[in-house]
């Protein structure tokens, strides 16, 4: 970029801008995911609307790419690239609450920590990651998972309508009414079509509930892992579960036998009155005895900050996969995949879909297992300094393992980066696919948004 356009675009822009050269250019370059070391050409960080149309239109009419940053959580870093443009929304990042209307409304940056203490302060939600510094963003555009997705539905289910800035630089407000094809294209099509700067969403009554962990040793695999099946054959919506393969922490309250080993955990939460989870936890007695177990009426806030989740940044890599009914053989593979983990912060999660998901029709929004029964996860992760485990030869090798048994994927908000074009397009029926690449032409038919799971123009 030369002087003079640098110059225009500080004129033009009220927000920071960080070249290479300044100071904290290293700081805003980064994203999560340690492994991802980037160089874009400026990071924007836009105080305004105005300043976000006016970095659109300079990147554009210089045919520079532009990542949008939310919270900066994919793994794939799709928030920062080499030789881009960044805009980092992190400024527009407030949430208001209509308690009496039950809706939202949240800024562009807006990340899920802030979300649910706004919303709890109500006794509200919205489905959600269940990391305060995931963005509302990414986890929006992708579908989004959560605890309350079986009753609520996922994260994209709850939108009324969103703000985008397209690629020419226009504001729009899309929603069922206006733009109704971009309004499809965002509940689950990712980042292709512009940047949210606005969301307004339904809200949720979330008063009761019980929720917590039972943490099994690794022998126990198989009997916790059919278990759950059989549980989820019959669960109602109030019902969530999930099954982590992964390793105990090294925490106090885990007995000194159990830390730092291989470990099975069955995360629940039953919206509704306590006596419910009394019985699900029975049926769980039959795997034996859990060597912990945190399960307690909480919050909702609370069962959003898991226990053993490791804060800050880390390396991470993954495949991801959704899947029928888990039959024998499928239990079987899923355990020895988690048995080669290559680092003790990896882990195969394993969660219930269904309920409120599988009610909207596969052609409601660009989200696309809306049939599937879980969603499975090999998230390999490490600590920063441990830079000599080898992530990506593990996903992999687990991405081979498991292709055989899955019915498709990857999820668009859990993709390393690393995937072929054609395992990417996999993300989408193909019905989907070809009605994505229309509205990707009409939106963005120069590709600027292209740091995402990208939909080829048609
Ligand atoms: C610790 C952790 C926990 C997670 N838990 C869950 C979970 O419980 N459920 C779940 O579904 N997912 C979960 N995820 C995955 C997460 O939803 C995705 O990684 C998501 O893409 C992150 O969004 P982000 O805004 O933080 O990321 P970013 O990297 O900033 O953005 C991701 C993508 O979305 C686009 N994007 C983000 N915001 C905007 C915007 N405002 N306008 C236009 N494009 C935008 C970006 O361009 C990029 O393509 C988790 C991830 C991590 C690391």
């Amino acid at each position: 970029m030369t002087v003079r356009e640098l110059s225009e675009l500080r004129r033009i822009v009220d927000g920071a801008i960080f070249l290479p050269e300044d100071l904290g250019y290293d700081e805003v370059r980064r994203v999560w995911n340690a492994d991802v070391d980037r160089r874009p050409l400026f990071v924007a960080r836009p105080d305004t609307v105005g300043d976000v149309v006016a970095v659109v239109e300079f990147s554009a009419r210089r045919g520079i790419p532009l990542a949008v940053r939310g919270g900066g959580h994919s793994h794939a870093g799709f928030g920062t690239a080499d030789d881009a443009a960044v805009l980092d929304l992190r400024s527009l990042s407030g949430v208001r609450v209509d308690p009496v209307n039950r809706e939202m409304v949240a800024g562009g940056g807006a990340v899920w920590g802030a979300v649910d203490a706004a919303t709890q302060a109500h006794h509200l939600a919205v489905t959600g990651a269940d990391a305060p510094q995931v963005g509302v963003g990414g986890a929006l555009l992708g579908g989004g998972f959560g605890w309350l997705h079986r009753l609520a539905g996922l994260t994209c289910d709850s939108l009324l309508e969103a703000d985008v800035v397209t690629a020419n630089g226009d504001l729009v407000t899309a929603s069922p009414e206006q733009e109704p094809e971009l309004f499809w294209a965002l509940r689950g099509g990712g980042g292709n079509f512009g940047v949210v700067t606005r969301t307004r969403f339904r809200l949720h009554p979330v008063r009761e509930l019980v929720g917590g962990t039972l943490l099994y040793p690794w022998g126990r695999g198989r009997s916790v892992l059919t278990r759950y099946q059989e549980l989820c054959d019959s669960a109602p919506d109030e019902l969530a579960l999930r099954v982590t393969l992964t390793t105990a922490p090294t925490a106090g309250h885990i007995p000194a036998e159990l830390r730092g080993q291989p470990a099975i955990s069955v995360g629940m939460a039953a919206f509704g009155p306590p006596g419910r989870l009394e019985t699900l936890k029975r049926e769980f007695r039959m795997c034996g005895p859990a060597a912990v177990d945190t399960v307690r009426p909480l919050t909702y806030a609370q069962l959003q900050q898991p226990p053993y989740r490791q804060p800050g940044r880390l390396r991470a890599d993954g495949h991801s996969s959704f899947f029928a009914r888990l039959d024998e053989q499928t239990i079987d593979v899923l355990l020895a995949v988690a048995e080669g983990a290559p680092s003790p912060q990896t882990m195969l999660q394993v969660q219930h879909l269904g309920g409120a998901i599988s009610r909207l029709g596969a052609a409601d929004t660009a989200f696309s297992f809306r049939h599937a029964t879980h969603l499975v996860a090999c998230n390999v992760l490490a600590v920063r300094d441990a830079t000599s485990i080898p992530l990506r030869s593990w996903t992999m090798a687990a991405a081979r393992v498991v292709r055989r048994h899955e019915l498709g994927g990857p999820y668009v908000n859990f993709v390393n980066g690393g995937e072929p074009a054609e395992e990417l397009r996999a993300a989408y029926a193909p019905v989907t696919y070809r009605r994505l690449a229309q509205i990707k032409a009409d939106y963005d038919p120069d590709n600027l948004f292209r740091f995402n799971v990208n939909i080829a123009v048609s």
